[in-house]
């Protein structure tokens, strides 16, 4: 025995030994600050209803918001890309994973847009994770808005580039930020969320491209919550403000509107073709799915063709918001112009407290806290496919569990 060799002393305890005993002290920590969280599974197709533990749900939590990720001719796509092109693309885009199918929803979201191209990732996340990285480094300054979504500030923290975060949406803020540093850095890139994730708030777009114009800087903008959704086409964000065709690069998701899986970039031919040789979560990520390529196609196609859906969206929008003001109006809500719209909570406990509340009348709307946001919040995400009388579900839900609960 090795033991029998070595003095009693110098044994180690169990802890010392066992390099791994950290991570069940941290979660620990995380379990006594209410921050834990765990998955739950959805036992059904994506739609307004959703099977959870046996039970049926109204779905307030969401990011499905035309209710594409359900539609028979999404899924019909999907299935006839992967009986004519299989499972998996099996290799990188540059060595054997490249499909006429990429193409052609690259052609797709370019034209959505109205950019001279676009480029495909496997994510949202990788497309702002490898594109911000690409755009700057260790010589250049990135200018970050304080709520930006994970991926944005990941990618700033990867790029290497100096990064300062401005206040969010403050554009006096980043015009003194630029002012203060831009002269000291080589290149310079401001990103933002369009459409912040969980605020449901506008980036003032107009005035942070003219900021970037002055002071010869790049713009990335994060169209994931705005693409489908906003803008006379659907474009997002862009559109709305009327910016298409000028100087920023947009990047967006194709998992939320676009109901599928992946992410994009789209700008200039120059910027796209730059990224297809310099950035590496796509450089060495094997291609999207063909099923994922097909759906996005799909999908696309549908919000290009069918303004009414938007329409449907907004006009639930109105109506949600305007019932809540008239039936609950002490009801803190952060103020949205999306179809995101968060009730803002003291603490996490409160949260998950008021989100189990919910649950059990039927309302699925998930409790979103610390370290995702500053503040712990109720975030429901409403869909063009709610019907009136859910809607109305829904708000007698909440004024039931608040007004016992006395938070508002
Ligand atoms: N940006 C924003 C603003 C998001 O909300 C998300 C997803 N939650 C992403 C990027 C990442 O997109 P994906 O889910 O495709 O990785």
């Amino acid at each position: 025995m090795l033991f029998s060799y070595i003095s009693r002393s110098r044994v180690p305890k169990l802890n010392q030994l066992n390099p791994y005993a950290w991570i069940d002290r941290s979660l620990a920590t995380i379990k006594q600050a209410n921050w834990y969280r765990s998955p739950q599974a959805i036992a059904s197709l994506p739609g307004t209803e959703v099977t959870i533990a046996d039970r049926v749900l109204l779905n307030f939590g969401s990011n499905d918001y035309l209710g594409l990720a359900g539609d028979e001719r999404v899924i019909r796509a999907a299935m006839a890309a992967t009986q004519q092109f299989g499972t998996g693309a099996t290799g990188s885009r540059l060595t054997s994973g490249h499909k006429q199918l990429h193409q052609d929803l690259e052609s797709a979201i370019a034209s959505l847009k109205g950019t001279e191209a676009a480029l495909v990732f496997s994510s949202g996340y990788l497309a702002n994770l490898g594109t911000i990285a690409a755009l700057v480094g260790k010589k250049d300054l990135i200018l970050s808005d304080r709520l930006n979504h994970s991926s944005l500030k990941n990618g700033a923290l990867l790029s290497g580039a100096k990064t300062i975060e401005y206040g969010h949406c403050d554009v006096d803020d980043l015009r003194q930020q630029l002012q203060l540093h831009r002269a000291n850095y080589r290149r310079c890139l401001i990103i933002t969320d369009t459409v912040f994730s969980m605020d449901g708030d506008l980036c003032p777009l107009p005035d942070v491209l003219e900021l970037s114009i002055a002071h010869h800087a790049m713009l990335l903008v994060d169209e994931a919550h705005a693409t489908g959704i906003f803008g006379k086409t659907g474009a997002g964000i862009v559109e709305h403000y009327d910016l298409v065709g000028q100087p920023l690069i947009e990047m967006g998701t194709l998992s939320k509107a676009i109901g599928s899986l992946g992410g994009y970039v789209a700008g200039s031919a120059s910027a796209i073709d730059f990224l297809k040789n310099r950035c590496a979560s796509w450089i060495y990520t094997t291609g999207l799915s063909p099923a994922d390529t097909a759906a996005a196609m799909a999908a696309i196609e549908i919000i290009s063709t069918t303004p009414q859906l938007r329409q449907q969206l907004w006009q639930n929008i109105t109506y949600f918001k305007q019932s809540i003001a008239q039936r609950l109006p002490d009801l803190h809500l952060i103020p949205s112009e999306s179809p995101i719209v968060c009730i803002e909570l003291p603490d996490p406990q409160t949260a998950i407290h008021l989100a189990g509340k919910l649950n059990q009348l039927g309302i699925f709307a998930p409790a979103i806290r610390p370290p995702t946001v500053p503040t712990s919040r109720i975030r429901l995400s409403l869909m063009a496919t709610h019907q009136q009388l859910q809607l109305e579900q829904l708000t007698t839900a909440i004024g039931l569990t608040f007004a016992k609960t006395k938070v508002s």
